[in-house]
C-alpha cells in the first residue's frame, strides 16, 4: 500500500502533515493515535501540548502522539476528523479527506477547540491560517461565551 501522508515542515506552524499522493474526497487517511484519557481527565498542559489533546464526543480524549496530531488547523480545511466506535465501544478518530487533494498539499482540519473565554479564544488560540474566511480563532465559535 502506498503511504497516504507524510510529515514535514509547514509554513503555517511547526511540522505539518501533507498528502503523499493524490487523495480522493472521503478517503480515510490516518488514525488519531496517542495516550487515552478517561472522562474528565486531561493531560498536563505543556506549552504546545494542549492543541494535541483531542476531546471525543463521549467525554474521553486522546493526547495525540502520532502523525495525525501534526496536522495543522485551518478555518478552510481540506480534511475533517471523524469518530468511529470500535470494538468494546471505544471511540477511535480518523482524519478523512473532505475533497480531492493533490499530492503535496498540506492536510488541514478545523480544530474547533472547546475554548469558552472569548479573550483566550482570540489571543491564546488566535488563528492566522490565511484563509479568506479565517474567523480569527481555532476555537469553536459556537462554544465561546457571549
Ligand atoms: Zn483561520
Amino acid at each position: 500500500m502506498t503511504r497516504k501522508v507524510i510529515a514535514r515542515k509547514s509554513r503555517l506552524h511547526g511540522m505539518g502533515l501533507f498528502a503523499a499522493r493524490d487523495l480522493k474526497a472521503g478517503e480515510r487517511l490516518i488514525e488519531y493515535k496517542g495516550r487515552r484519557y478517561g472522562k474528565g481527565e486531561y493531560p498536563e498542559m505543556g506549552d504546545d501540548g494542549v492543541t494535541k489533546f483531542l476531546g471525543l464526543s463521549d467525554g474521553t480524549g486522546i493526547d495525540g502522539t502520532g502523525w495525525a496530531a501534526l496536522a495543522n488547523h485551518s478555518c478552510d480545511p481540506n480534511c475533517e476528523l471523524q469518530e468511529e466506535t470500535g470494538r468494546g465501544g471505544r471511540i477511535r478518530a480518523w482524519l478523512f479527506a473532505l475533497r480531492d487533494i493533490r499530492a503535496g498539499e498540506e492536510l488541514l482540519w478545523d480544530y474547533r477547540l472547546d475554548i469558552r473565554s472569548r479573550k483566550a479564544a482570540y489571543s491564546d488560540w488566535a488563528c492566522r491560517c490565511g484563509a479568506d474566511d479565517c474567523r480569527g480563532t481555532m476555537a469553536d465559535p459556537k462554544r465561546i461565551r457571549r
